[in-house]
């Protein structure tokens, strides 16, 4: 972020889809206050910040007479806190753009803070509406995107908007720079042995992934119900298990892969299965291979968490997404639990370790082992797409 700010507004790009409990209080701040050395940044050089965001899905989840759910979605939820955060008030636009929010933004001094509408109250945000853009970048002399989740979408405030600066008016900022440092860390030349541990529920998403970090993968840990394809695939019995029947030739074909390039996949050798989705089931510990009509796998079992930990033990870079049971449930976590104390266990002798977005670290984080790994990302997708090699728009737009 080499920018001069003093005396700038600064369009800023933050991730602060939060979640919020039915009261609109925020349940989960760490978004906000991964944005905060950014903006805190900008004002010590004397510049003026101007935040956009979006806030959940309110083209999707309109009211009933088809009007959008502004008390829902509304970012002024998010006034108090930040302003708390900040140790400063902060301003709120109820418009995103327009007549109202430039001239909020004009009258800005040195050390203000101007947060504006929900991004995705305008439709034209998730087309990457052009003249919408062209109307953000009106608010800023300089624009900054900090917003990583965000960065795999073509949006209008996400990339679209810094077409309208020139090279030297924009910049990541300083959230964005960690997460690519950080995932450059475990693509380009990483410490060997290097071990992936991928879990969570839908293969589709990761499945391509899988396929990318065998070029450069030692070790291939799959948990979770992802796992249940490859095991069905072999021809194990995977009972009611979550399954993509339509990925069971792919899984084949990765497995054969593995083989070839001689990286080590494993899955696990035991489960805890349950004859129902349900936190008062009933448990079984079973091989993963041989589980009963009815039931279903819902977390890797007491060997496969000593299996994955030991793997995970003898690495020196080891990257981790996706739960390896459902650890929403207390009797299905032990093994994502396994996982988090096996990680910040390799952190602690040396290893990087890195967790990727999504589920991964809402687990992490509800078992304080957040500070104990050597990075926790802010972006599911994001991070996925960018292992995967891909080109995130929201990068590629401030660097051209
Ligand atoms: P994903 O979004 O693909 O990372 O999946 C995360 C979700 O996968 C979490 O909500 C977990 O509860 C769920 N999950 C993990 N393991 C299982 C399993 N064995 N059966 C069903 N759901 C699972």
């Amino acid at each position: 972020m080499d920018l001069k700010f003093s005396n700038k507004r600064v369009l800023v790009r933050v991730d602060f889809n939060v979640p919020l409990d039915k009261n609109h209080k925020i349940t989960d701040d760490t978004r906000i206050r991964k944005a905060l050395p950014t903006i805190k940044h900008i004002l010590k050089q004397g510049g003026s910040v101007v935040l956009m965001s979006h806030l959940g899905r309110p083209q999707k989840k309109k009211k009933e007479d088809g009007s959008l759910d502004v008390d829902r979605f509304t970012l002024a939820h998010l006034r108090g806190h930040l302003s708390r955060l900040l140790r400063k008030k902060v301003q709120f636009c109820p418009e995103t753009t327009g007549k109202e929010a430039l001239k909020m933004a004009r009258a800005l001094k040195a050390g203000d803070v101007l947060l504006v509408e929900n991004t995705r109250f305008d439709p034209g945000e998730t087309k990457g509406d052009e003249k919408l853009a062209k109307e953000m970048s009106r608010l800023g002399h300089l624009y900054v995107n900090d917003a990583f989740g965000t960065a795999h979408r073509a949006h209008a405030s996400t990339a679209v908007v810094a077409k309208f600066f020139n090279k030297n008016q924009k910049s990541a900022g300083l959230l964005l720079q960690a997460e690519i440092e950080n995932a450059n860390k475990v693509l380009n030349d990483p410490e060997r042995p290097v071990t992936a541990v991928l879990g969570g529920a839908k293969v589709s998403d990761k499945i391509q992934l899988i396929g990318q970090l065998m070029n450069f993968a030692n070790n291939i840990i799959v948990g979770g119900a992802m796992a249940y394809t490859f095991i069905k695939a072999q021809g194990g019995k995977v009972g009611n298990s979550l399954v993509e029947d339509d990925k069971l030739k792919l899984a084949t074909r990765l497995l054969e892969k593995a083989k070839k390039k001689g990286v080590n996949f494993y899955l696990p050798v035991d489960s805890i299965i349950a004859d129902k989705f349900d936190v008062k089931a009933k448990r079984e510990t079973k091989p993963s291979k041989r589980i009963k009509k009815g039931w279903m796998g819902l977390d890797i079992g007491p060997q496969a968490r000593k299996d994955f930990a030991k793997v995970i033990g003898g690495s020196k870079t080891v990257l981790w997404n996706g739960p390896m049971g459902v650890f929403e449930m207390k009797p299905f976590a032990k093994g994502t639990l396994a996982i988090a104390k096996a990680l910040a266990k390799a952190t602690d002798k040396g290893a990087f370790t890195l967790v990727g977005g999504g589920d991964s670290v809402a687990a992490i984080s509800q078992m304080e082992l957040d500070d104990d790994v050597s990075y926790v990302s802010t972006g599911g997708g994001a991070m996925l797409e960018f292992l995967e090699g891909k080109e995130l728009p929201g990068i590629k737009a401030i660097s051209e």
